[in-house]
């Protein structure tokens, strides 16, 4: 392998991971590598990739110095096409944020029974916070009784959702985003223009992979005309069940997110006036007029009806309705005049 086709599998990891990567490689290198992972870190960071890389390392026939995989023996080609034998994902399945506990029980069997060609077999949960309580226990077992060879990756942007026994048995490998200037440099140079990376990065909490999302998929665009939509509803303009039957509520996750940004911003706002908002810091003064005349324990209130529903998202509830009910409130304590 020569030094530019090192350099070429390198930068196949993010250069935010360096440091995260260089213990693994040491635990590699040691012969230490446990039995069970925990990438946690925000959504974006690129917990999958540094896993993926990970993986392909463990199953490579020919790994590198630097303990990347060489990119190039029979293992890393089928790695490269997600078609190894011994790299499993498990994933919630299309239309599902749950991963059952079939699925796990699949991924005990397989790990007693295959350790394939590369001696190895690697197994990757994400997002392992989307578990639930039977298939957590099942995963437990495995976890508790490590079958030679095999790895167990689980992912997670919210790994305080996981049980306790189940972070205990997992080393944690925590995943910090780049520095604002490293992540726009890196946004920059992926072709985003400067001023978007820097609002991008600071709307998805300095996730670049996040960023370049929001990017690819025009979110700024969107995001601007909801809050514009939610603007007119706080003027008495618009109606706010059809606003929630125009909004996607399928991804009322999502949704929900940005409704806690906003109204953290106005919070924000109220408490020390003029402070730049998270959402928009080019709408500072539209932000502060609405803030200005709002109750503060209205928005406290709707603040934590928010986080009340974020909690329950996974329990059986209609998304549609929920944000209908959402939309009233908002529009209810802006009517108000405090
Ligand atoms: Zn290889």
């Amino acid at each position: 392998m020569n030094a530019s086709a090192d350099a070429a599998t390198a930068q196949r990891r993010l250069p935010w991971h360096d440091a995260a990567w260089a213990r693994l490689c040491l635990a590699l290198r040691d012969d230490r590598l446990p039995h069970g992972l925990l990438f946690s870190g925000v959504a974006g960071v690129g917990k999958a990739v540094l896993a993926q890389h990970l993986a392909n390392a463990l199953v490579c026939q020919t790994p590198l110095p630097s303990g990347d995989p060489c990119g190039s023996c029979r293992s890393c080609r089928l790695s490269a096409v997600g078609h190894h034998p011994d790299i499993h994902w498990y994933r919630p399945e299309e239309g599902s944020r749950v991963i059952k506990v079939e699925a796990i029980r699949a991924l005990t069997d397989a790990s007693v029974l295959t350790v394939g060609g590369s001696g190895r077999s690697v197994f990757l949960i994400d997002p392992a916070d989307g578990m639930n309580g039977a298939a957590a226990n099942a995963l437990l077992k495995t976890l508790e009784e490590p079958v030679g060879g095999a790895v167990l990756i689980l992912i997670s942007a919210n790994s305080d959702r996981l049980p306790a026994t189940i972070r205990s048995r997992c080393q944690p490998v925590v995943l910090a985003p780049p520095s604002p200037a490293d992540g726009q440099a890196w946004l920059v140079a992926q072709g985003l223009p400067a001023d978007q990376s820097t609002r991008l990065l600071g709307l998805y909490g300095g996730a670049p992979l996040a960023a370049l999302q929001g990017a690819a998929t025009e979110q700024l665009a969107k995001l601007d005309e909801q809050w514009r939509q939610l603007e007119r509803l706080a003027d008495g303009r618009g109606d706010p069940v059809a606003l929630a039957a125009s909004w996607d509520a399928d991804d009322l996750a999502g949704l929900l997110d940005w409704l806690i940004v906003w109204t953290l911003d106005l919070i924000r706002l109220q408490a020390a006036p003029g402070s730049v908002p998270r959402f928009d810091p080019a709408a500072v003064a539209r932000f502060q007029t609405l803030a200005n005349r709002l109750d503060c324990r209205d928005l406290h209130g709707f603040l934590d009806c928010l986080y009340e529903l974020r909690r329950r998202l996974t329990s059986n509830i209609n998304s549609l309705l929920a944000l209908e009910k959402v939309l009233l409130d908002w529009t209810r304590l802006t009517a108000r005049t405090p």
